[in-house]
């Protein structure tokens, strides 16, 4: 049998399908390093961890202004 949906959303449950659109809140530990070919910094991501996927639509209820009150 072909699995049609790889996840599910963490909101409404929903099971989100391949070739969907939907939204990830991601964890990045990183770095910024001011070179001389970067003189503004560049940023390397060390690690990144998923810590929340939504489907499209409670995806849609979040900004990230909307975002940083969850985490207050
Ligand atoms: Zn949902």
């Amino acid at each position: 049998m072909y699995e049609y949906s790889f996840s599910e959303c963490g909101l409404c449950r929903k099971s989100i399908s391949y070739g969907d659109k939907y939204g990830v809140l991601v964890f990045n530990i990183e770095s910024t390093e001011k070179t001389p070919k970067y003189p503004d910094g560049v940023t390397t991501v060390n690690s990144s961890e998923e810590v929340h996927t939504m489907c499209l639509e409670c995806a849609k209820k979040y900004d990230s202004e909307s975002v940083k009150s969850l985490i207050d």
